[in-house]
């Protein structure tokens, strides 16, 4: 019997035709049947149109609705497929993973660097992947493009036109395609999480600093006028923060006192931070910052903001990056 996989369409290049203003996303649903033919073989396809947005249009709100959509079809179908654009796509994979963790069917986020309707997309084989793997019965959410299959909390978007657009951060490969068909690599995947349920609260109140040398103590003052809950902080190497002249490790610990939850990542894209190391980390560690070790940027933003929306104190969010929910950290 064939594998039953709802294609979840959101927008994207994938979907987009040219318009006055540039490539726009079209009607999905329409635009993406086309290239169904060949699947449509191999597997029992519903498709729902349920965005038709760039992705640097998904936000916070798309992510609810997308998590919505995925939980209510995990017993209907064998596998997901959700198109999607690439700009945003790891950001929405790494919410996901968050969201609909535990998931018992495959959830695989693809898209493409050039439109469906254009002769050398690579939208069609993108889409091979994705149903591939769909229909592997492996639960989780992943991510597929240029015949890869990949974590959706370790994905990182690291090219801006290229096919091989995606990278596994700190993370090896789930999936590869080759001579035998999809190969699944059972090490790469996380440990099974409990039962699914759908935890779709959220605080988009999270704010990415990415430090430069000398960078003005005084953006945290901002943030905390501003009312931001959280923070993620991208800082040098392994753990750096620059406190002389300009004293960051202050504004941190009045952050903390403020009741902000601080994250601290390396703005290196490999390997993991360790704040221990050097006198700079240390003292960051001292007012209470959670360190992000090996989580890519995407997932650290995205985790802060789906555990705040889950806790009632600073105490709960650092519970919930004392542990890897998805796959999304090595502790
Ligand atoms: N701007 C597009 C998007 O993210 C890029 C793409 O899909 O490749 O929606």
């Amino acid at each position: 019997m064939k594998k039953r996989i709802l294609l979840l369409t959101t927008g994207g290049t994938i979907a987009s035709r040219p318009t006055e203003e540039g490539l726009a996303p079209q009607g999905d649903g329409q635009v993406l049947a086309g290239a169904l033919g060949g699947l449509r073989e191999s597997y029992a396809i519903t498709v729902r149109d349920i965005l038709c947005l760039d992705s640097s249009n998904i936000q916070p709100e798309e992510w609810q609705l997308i998590a919505h959509h995925v939980y209510a079809a995990r017993e209907e179908f064998d596998g997901i497929v959700i198109s999607h654009g690439t700009d945003t796509m790891s950001y929405t994979a790494s919410m996901l993973s968050f969201m609909v963790r535990g998931m018992p069917i495959p959830v695989v986020l693809t898209g493409a660097q050039l439109p469906i309707e254009h002769p050398l997309t690579d939208g069609v084989d993108n889409l091979r992947t994705a149903f591939a793997m769909a229909a592997s019965g492996v639960g989780g959410v992943f991510l597929a493009f240029d015949r890869k299959v990949m974590l959706g909390c370790r994905a990182v978007k690291i090219r801006t036109t290229h096919f091989d657009a995606f990278d596994s951060v700190n993370w090896p490969l789930v999936a590869t395609v080759g001579g035998r068909g999809l190969e699944i690599h059972p090490e790469a995947l996380p440990p099974a999480a409990e039962a699914c349920v759908l935890a779709q609260e959220l605080c988009s109140r999270v704010f990415l600093v990415k430090l430069t040398p000398g960078l003005d103590p005084e953006i945290f003052d901002m943030l905390l006028k501003m009312h931001y809950r959280g923070i993620v902080i991208e800082a040098f190497g392994a753990g750096g923060l620059h406190f002389v002249r300009r004293d960051l490790i202050a504004k941190l610990h009045k952050a903390a006192l403020a009741g902000l939850s601080v994250v601290v990542c390396s703005q290196c894209l490999y390997e993991r931070s360790d704040f221990s190391l050097y006198q700079t980390g240390q003292k960051a560690l001292e007012q209470g910052v959670i360190e992000g070790y090996d989580m890519t940027t995407e997932a650290a933003v995205t985790k802060l903001m789906w555990a705040l929306g889950h806790s009632k104190s600073p105490q709960e969010v650092r519970e919930w990056f004392s542990r890897s929910l998805a796959g999304e950290v090595a502790l």
